[in-house]
């Protein structure tokens, strides 16, 4: 399968291109389409797999370019590193689109944060204890969120994230696309699955 089958948009094509990306990977080939289609998406894959990129490109081309000034899509991820590598990995890919992509983790000064956030954003990527601390700071909107994605959902679990998690679904809108990606598919995944996805397509690897 090549990229051009998944229906991406020249401005992705071009970003994959400029990656070195020749063919999609197989949890891309599985996500992608149900995830363009507007699917809520479990995805059970481990890093390594490209699973970034499976969530990251739906994400973007519902996205399209730069609009207002909250965040339309929300990552979260576990560890303050990944927020960054996620973020890196997700401006590679929107490079050739004007789309603003923000990474928030504890550690680095809040103020700073949340005066990057007033100047517009797109996509945010945060851990969650992060994301409620500048939340509830006043310094970010949720309520534009349209795309929700957890990366990683079993390390965020055994990180003891549940009740932040739980939090950061009480304050987004209820209409909004799901993407959850897990290296396992633990009862404990498969619970929290069950508090907010209802009709998920599942594709594992
Ligand atoms: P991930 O599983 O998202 O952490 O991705 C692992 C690595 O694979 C990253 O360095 C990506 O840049 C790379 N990658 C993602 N998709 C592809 C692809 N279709 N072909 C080759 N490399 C890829």
């Amino acid at each position: 399968m090549t990229f051009e089958e998944l229906k991406l948009t020249r401005q992705f094509l071009n970003a994959i291109e400029e990656a070195g990306y020749q063919h999609p990977t197989p949890i891309q080939e599985k996500a992608i389409p149900p995830a363009l289609a507007g699917h809520d998406i479990i995805g059970i894959a481990q890093t390594g797999t490209g699973k970034t990129a499976a969530y990251a490109l739906p994400m973007l081309m519902k996205l399209k370019y730069a609009q207002g000034i909250h965040p339309r899509a929300l990552v979260l991820v576990p560890t303050h590193e990944l927020t960054q590598q996620v973020s890196d990995a997700i401006m590679q890919l929107a490079r050739y689109t004007d789309l603003r992509c923000l990474p928030i983790f504890g550690g680095k000064g809040i103020k700073k944060q949340i005066e990057q956030l007033s100047e517009g954003v797109d996509i945010v990527v945060a851990t969650p204890g992060r994301l409620m601390d500048v939340y509830l700071a006043g310094g970010l909107q949720l309520k534009h969120v349209k795309t929700f994605i957890i990366d990683e959902a079993d390390r965020m679990l055994d990180l003891g994230f549940m009740p932040q998690i739980r939090r950061i679904l009480e304050v987004l809108p209820r209409k909004r696309q799901n993407l959850l990606f897990s290296a396992t598919f633990s009862e404990k995944v498969e619970r929290l699955c069950e508090e907010f996805i209802e009709y998920p397509v599942k594709v594992e690897i």
